[in-house]
């Protein structure tokens, strides 16, 4: 579709803000690919247009650190659970029959025997 100059001047702030959809883009980028002028105007607006927000950078890496902190306590959890586990099962149960094959009965903590 060849749209005129004014039509695609009229749509460069939201094509430039990345407001607008997907085909108006498009529309827009076939335009600009065979017109200086418009791609004039369309840097004009760029250079007007702050590229992000102000903050959204330091804002954008304290989310990236905190993801990063929530995997690694949440691994550290799940590590330190397992740890935890394994050091009750071993220092609480423990088969009482050895050698190995001959497994008579197994003590919980107070050494009452389970079995
Ligand atoms: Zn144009």
């Amino acid at each position: 579709m060849n749209l005129s100059c004014d039509v695609i001047r009229d749509l460069l702030p939201l094509y430039a803000d990345r407001a607008a959809s997907a085909d108006t883009a498009a529309l827009v980028e076939e335009h600009l690919a065979s017109c200086p002028a418009c791609r004039e105007e369309l840097g004009r607006l760029g250079a007007a247009l702050p590229a992000e927000p102000e903050g959204a950078e330091p804002l954008r890496r304290f989310k990236r650190r905190w993801r990063r902190r929530q995997v690694l306590i949440a691994v550290t959890a799940v590590v330190a659970t397992a740890a935890v586990a394994a050091g009750i099962f071993l220092t609480c149960f423990r088969a009482a029959a050895w050698p190995p094959g001959r497994w008579r009965s197994l003590w919980n903590c107070s050494g009452q025997a389970l079995v």
